[in-house]
């Protein structure tokens, strides 16, 4: 099979620190592979200690000393649409970029750029519609509430659509006057190397905008452990994360949390089962599997369970897996040869734990690359391995449940709580459901299609807090209360004698 090699590839990924491209102080470098055939197809900058203390000083002296932060908001609204202007007219070239690299098809890669700019602009329009509190006593004391950007904040992002993740926290982070950090993920830092032109075309100023590659265990350390980073904003693991909260505890960091999952799709017999099986199987052989809100584990009613099952796995074996820049593709290759270990270790497991019926291992014709065929296993126990455990490619599970409590109980049954999505026709069913299944997120009778006015978060082991609109505006500033008396001031006079 012939890989189609996008054009303008870089010579090396360097560190941006300061508004200069840079190699690392000491020279250290990683490779990265290409997924498809796990040759190294690129050197990067591995960041160290040194090399994140300079990003810090550069984001610290631009916050305490460039114009960033005082800036109105409607001028870093400005910058904030040429962002999204630019990123949007490299759409295709960044979609080529980001498949190449992480193995996602190219279709799906589109959109993740498209999204990564409306990430931008939400932000831009969000921050000049801004307003804060103010409380009124009258005649006595008039209170306002004076919303400050944080200081230099620290941004670690995973390998899945790493582009648009990393938008998601720089939009944010940028809008509210904060200056950044970014150590993107090291399995896939191509598409992040594009954010230095972007920012710089669309008058960033110089020190706002940092970015270290590296190794999560080197440069996010470092990042997580900085003293004068206040502010970590992390997409990862949930084990990475309990990691992180430990070594940002003793600088009383804030911190946002988004984590893994392993999210339940629940299908009732009354819900509209052709719709419930395309959502379903889009759901999880999406994005190769390498989603954080995959619909992994299926669960259906006993009465529909054998023709769900027979239809679904019907429609698995049909997925076309292919060469990632193929269009017809629609799961493509795993992101590194380490996560396909893990992915297949798993299809192992799951040899034994429930009944194969699709997939079980790479799929025909694909000797080299990280390719595992869509796998489904049916009459998976709620114990099983690959019932609690976040697997993160294309392999899914499917449970039968008898009654809406049995439904109930099985959906809340794992350490996880991102999303959960309900298929039935019944209107009181679907909404005392979301009412008590533990997930940050449902989706009712759809599919994972979010705005970004909502709340993004999980519960349980999936995260702390919620970003999304405001919310992410909350996480990324300080809302400093002001109190003013209106009239005299009253206080008891200590020490005044009689
Ligand atoms: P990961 O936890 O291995 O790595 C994420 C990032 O953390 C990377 O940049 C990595 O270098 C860095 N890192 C690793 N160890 C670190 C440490 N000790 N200190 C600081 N940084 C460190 O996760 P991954 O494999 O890249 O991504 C997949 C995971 O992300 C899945 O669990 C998935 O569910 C989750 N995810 C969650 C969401 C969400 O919004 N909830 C979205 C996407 C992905």
């Amino acid at each position: 099979m012939t890989q189609h090699t996008p054009a303008g590839l870089p010579e090396k990924i360097q560190h941006f620190i300061d508004g200069a491209l840079v190699d690392s102080i000491g020279g250290e470098t990683f490779d990265v592979l290409n997924p498809v055939t796990n040759e190294t197809y690129i050197q990067a900058a591995a960041g160290q200690h040194a090399d994140i203390d300079a990003a810090v000083a550069a984001a610290k002296r631009a916050f305490d000393e460039g114009p960033w932060p005082k800036m109105l908001p409607r001028e870093r609204s400005r910058v904030l649409h040429r962002i999204a202007d630019i990123v949007e007219s490299r759409d295709a070239q960044l979609a080529e970029l980001e498949s190449f690299d992480s193995g996602l098809p190219i279709t799906q890669a589109k959109g993740q750029a498209r999204r990564a700019a409306e990430n931008f602009r939400f932000f831009a329009d969000l921050i000049v519609a801004q307003h804060d509190d103010a409380f009124q006593v009258p005649g006595r004391q008039m209170n306002y509430v004076n919303r400050k950007p944080i200081g230099v904040a620290g941004l670690i992002t995973p390998w899945n659509t790493p582009f648009m993740l990393e938008s998601w926290k720089l939009g944010p982070a940028l809008a509210t006057g904060n200056t950044v950090v970014l150590k993107p993920a090291e399995f896939t830092p191509l598409s992040a190397s594009l954010w230095a032109e972007i920012f710089r075309a669309a008058g960033v100023p110089d020190g706002v905008f940092n970015l270290v590659n590296g190794l999560g265990e080197a440069a996010g350390d470092a990042l997580v452990k900085h003293p004068d980073v206040p502010l970590i904003s992390f997409t990862g693991e949930s084990s990475t994360g309990q990691l992180i909260f430990a070594n940002a505890a003793p600088h009383l960091k804030g911190l946002s949390m988004e984590l893994g999952g392993k999210s339940p799709a629940v299908v009732f017999a009354d819900a509209d089962l052709d719709s419930a099986i395309d959502a379903t199987v889009f759901g999880v052989f999406s994005l190769n599997g390498e989603r954080c809100t995959a619909g992994s584990r299926i669960l259906v009613q006993r009465d529909i369970y054998d023709e769900f099952v027979e239809r679904y796995a019907e429609r698995a074996k049909n997925v076309v897996v292919g060469e990632p820049s193929d269009p017809a593709t629609e799961v493509g290759a795993l992101v590194h040869p380490e996560h396909y270990d893990k992915v297949m270790s798993y299809v192992e497991i799951g040899k034994q734990e429930g009944r194969l019926v699709a997939g079980g291992g790479r799929p025909e014709g694909f000797e080299r690359g990280n390719y595992v065929a869509p796998t489904v296993f049916a009459d998976v126990s709620p114990d099983a391995r690959i019932f609690q455990e976040e697997i993160f490619g294309p392999v899914v599970a499917i449970t039968p449940f008898d009654t809406d409590e049995d439904a109930l109980a099985l959906a809340n049954h794992t350490k996880y709580g991102l999303a959960a999505y309900i298929w039935t026709s019944d209107l009181k069913r679907a909404h005392n459901f979301s009412q008590s299944v533990e997930a940050g997120m449902v989706w009712l009778n759809s599919n994972n299609v979010r705005d970004l006015r909502t709340p993004f978060g999980g519960v349980k082991a999936s995260g702390l807090g919620h970003e999304g609109g405001y919310r992410s505006i909350d996480f990324y500033t300080d809302q400093q209360a002001v109190h003013i008396t209106l009239n005299e001031a009253h206080s008891p006079k200590f020490g005044a004698g009689k």
